[in-house]
């Protein structure tokens, strides 16, 4: 007999507040997940894609949210997790009518949940919704936003890189390393360019030929391909492009010792985590590598509005952050990745109230 999850089995016993927004109107269907603002006001971007299917779009959206929560608890920030997603291409399904419908949902949140650019999203989508709501991060600085955070995200990518290296050799200098990074778009190219001023030899590869060709002009040493660079002959193998590029097939394959990157979900299930530390790889876990993006935008929310030069200091930490974890990892005989979750947990255990937190997974 087909059993129904009803719909609060369907969030675990997590998940404050889902929101289905719906303006037929416009033909928008969104949906907005605030996982925990027990920190802070729920930040995370909105992701625009065409789902197979509403639960599909459901289930992106809770899980991602939950790994909003995470990563601002992890990077010290004062905010909790929430994402959206509307679903639909972004290509022909976005009008300024939408995203306007969307922004009025966001502001009748009242600030519970704060949204951004994601996937299928653009900067200029932010400047549209920021005409409904003040509840949106990363818009124009014409629009007292702090732009895109891709920047700030490479910049906090090459600190762990660094913090990483400290760990794997005792040395956080990166002059001399061999660097592969998967993936040249924003973040990647802007990391390119800080290990290469870092006196790191640069390895790049990409399914687009054009990024490859602006990151060799910009001073990449050499270029392999898109189903080489994974098993790259490298010092630090920095995934930079989409999903999940760590699992049972690609990590036999690894041959560098470090493995910190700013794409999102590397890992394709927890237990790879384990099969890193086996195989003698040090994986820097995600959400604390390529959390300069989210402590950008965070900036724009503090009194007196967004500085640049406030914002660089606040990514600074991410070095200290990937630090922490290497030591709870060592202390706690856990992978770093474990690690990383543990402390996300502690943080948001002790803001509830001791014990007071029920198990985030
Ligand atoms: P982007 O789209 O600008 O760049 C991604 C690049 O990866 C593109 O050039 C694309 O052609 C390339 N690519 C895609 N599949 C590939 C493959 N199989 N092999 C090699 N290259 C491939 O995106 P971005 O903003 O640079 O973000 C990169 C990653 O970092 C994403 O996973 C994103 O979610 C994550 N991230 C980005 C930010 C940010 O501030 N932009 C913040 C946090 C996390």
């Amino acid at each position: 007999m087909l059993r129904v999850v009803s719909v609060f089995e369907r969030l675990g016993g997590e998940f404050e507040e889902v929101v289905f927004a719906h303006d037929p109107p416009t033909g928008l269907r969104a949906i907005i997940a605030v996982h925990s603002t027990v920190l802070g006001p729920a930040l995370g971007g909105v992701r625009c894609f065409p789902f197979d299917s509403e639960d599909a779009a459901l289930t992106d959206v809770l899980r991602l949210s939950r790994a909003m929560t995470y990563k601002a608890s992890a990077a010290g920030l004062d905010l909790g997790g929430g994402k959206a997603v509307i679903i639909g291409d972004p290509r022909t399904a976005k009008s300024e009518a939408l995203l306007r419908a969307y922004a009025r949902f966001v502001d009748g949140l009242a600030g519970r949940y704060i949204t951004a650019e994601d996937i299928g999203t653009t900067l200029a989508d932010m400047d549209v919704i920021r005409d409904e709501t003040r509840h949106v991060g990363g818009s124009s600085p014409s629009r007292g936003g702090s732009g895109d955070p891709s920047e700030m995200t490479a910049y906090g990518v090459f600190l762990a890189m660094r913090a990483a290296a400290r760990e794997a050799w005792g040395d956080a200098s990166l002059d001399g390393r061999r660097v592969a990074i998967q993936g040249v778009g924003k973040v990647g190219s802007g990391l390119a360019a800080h290990v290469k001023n870092a006196g790191a030899t640069v390895v790049v590869a990409d399914v687009d030929a054009g990024a490859v060709e602006r990151a060799l002009a910009n001073g990449a040493d050499a270029s392999v391909s898109p189903d080489a660079i994974l098993g790259a002959e490298c010092d630090v193998l920095a995934p930079c492009a989409m999903g999940a590029p760590l699992n049972e097939r690609t990590i036999p394959r690894l041959r560098a010792r470090v493995i910190c990157g700013a794409a999102n979900n590397q890992l394709a299930r927890p237990e790879d985590a384990e099969a890193l530390a086996r195989a003698g790889v040090l994986y820097v876990p995600d959400y604390v590598v390529n959390a300069g993006g989210i402590v950008n935008i965070f900036e724009e929310f503090q009194p007196g509005g967004y500085d640049a030069g406030r914002a660089r200091r606040s990514v600074e930490r991410i070095e200290q952050n990937v630090q922490r974890v290497f030591e709870a990892a060592r202390d706690r005989g856990i992978t770093p990745a474990s690690a990383a979750d543990a402390l996300a947990e502690e943080r948001l255990r002790e803001a509830r109230g001791a014990g007071a937190a029920p198990s985030m997974r």
